[in-house]
């Protein structure tokens, strides 16, 4: 099968994160057995009690009671974003003008489809070092799959390739992403009586002044690899009150932050209790909680680490830093020296008409073969 024959089908195969991904994990699975691969499921059952699965395949060695070992593992995510139904096309790949149309054809199939076709076209038995594929879910909502498969130790990696769209520039650095629910109770009254009351929206109003402080102060840490070059962070949504006579009782607001690698997460979330500790002193009345629900660390790999430098010469181009979150944090906890990439466009990934270039989906899959050679053979 040719690399766009294997995205077709690929496409084909409706993966939303929401739904269970185990038609195409049956898929790949029997793609990689066909190739005399070692396959191991790891199913999970989701939030709304839908079964996913990871999905390792391994060459040049075997599943046994340890993690497997691996020298380079190639990593993609099973599941796509959500489509518009008015995009009929969206499960059937389209090709116009050079380019492949349908949803996950760029994030993340094409790297999926890619790294197939680049393990086929090895003579597996010549093998030296063992290589994985290893297929996620739930990548789209939080990089669950990576996370799972972390925890669990599921494999050691020494080099891991993560397939996200960066128009196959290797990225060996991505910031992290964090996300915290903060609730400010006030006291109801009459707005005619304030002393009656006390008003959560002017205490969360202060508190996201002190925000405002705290993201100044991050800004004079610097990672100079990334830009912004420093943590950034936002306030995106504030609900608070329930009309404009009533003194409100109760308001909320989402904080959203995405650390530099080397930065704890935790930074932040230590600023604003020191924050929410001072106003408390200022007004006895101040109550507030906070509901810290993400906390994902960046990843960081040395400019002059093998995988790095191989995927410079092998692209034509230098590594750069991507400020999205990828499962590059959780290879780097199972061991690995990672870097991202994979043919397509971030900023077109997620999109109504997301595509990739033949041209870029091609070049891929000889970047993965050279790349499994060097480091496998
Ligand atoms: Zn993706």
């Amino acid at each position: 099968m040719t690399v766009q024959e294997t995205l077709s089908e690929l496409v084909a195969i409706e993966s939303v994160s929401s739904r269970s991904n185990s038609r195409i994990v049956d898929c790949l699975s029997q793609r990689c057995e066909a190739l005399g691969l070692c396959v191991k499921r790891f199913p999970y059952t989701d939030e709304s009690g839908v079964e996913k699965i990871n999905l390792i395949a391994l060459a040049g060695t075997k599943f046994t009671e340890s993690p497997p070992e691996v020298e380079l593992a190639l990593i993609g995510h099973t599941d796509t974003v959500p489509y518009d139904p008015i995009w009929s096309d969206a499960l059937r790949l389209t090709e116009r003008e050079g380019k492949l149309y349908g949803r996950g054809a760029c994030d993340t199939k094409a790297f999926v489809a890619a790294a197939l076709t680049a393990i086929e076209l090895i003579e597996l038995k010549k093998l030296r070092r063992p290589l994985a594929l290893i297929f996620t879910a739930d990548e789209e909502i939080g990089l669950i799959g990576a996370k799972r498969l972390a925890e669990a130790r599921a494999i050691q990696s020494r080099y891991a390739i993560v397939g996200e769209p960066t128009s196959l520039r290797p990225m060996r650095a991505g910031k992290g992403y964090c996300l915290a629910e903060i609730k400010i109770k006030g006291r109801e009254a009459h707005s005619a009586y304030p002393r009656l009351g006390s008003s959560a929206v002017f205490a969360a109003a202060r508190l996201i002044a002190d925000i405002e402080r705290i993201a100044a102060k991050l800004e004079s840490e610097e990672h100079p690899a990334f830009d912004p070059s420093y943590t950034t962070l936002n306030v995106g949504l504030v609900h608070g009150g329930t009309a404009k006579n009533v003194i409100a009782g109760e308001c909320r607001f989402t904080l959203e932050w995405r650390p530099i690698p080397g930065q704890d997460p935790k930074r932040l979330l230590d600023l604003l209790s020191t924050a929410i500790e001072e106003e408390k002193t200022r007004d006895p009345d101040f109550v507030c909680e906070v509901d810290a629900a993400r906390s994902d660390e960046g990843f960081e790999t040395s400019p002059d680490s093998k995988i790095v430098t191989m995927l410079e010469e092998l692209s034509g181009r230098q590594a750069g830093t991507v400020a999205f979150g990828t499962e590059a944090a959780q290879m780097t906890e199972l061991g690995a020296d990672a870097v991202v990439l994979g043919p397509g466009d971030i900023r077109v990934a997620h999109r109504t008409g997301e595509f990739v270039p033949i041209a870029e989906l091609e070049a891929c899959v000889k970047i993965l073969r050279q790349a499994i050679e060097q480091l496998c053979l």
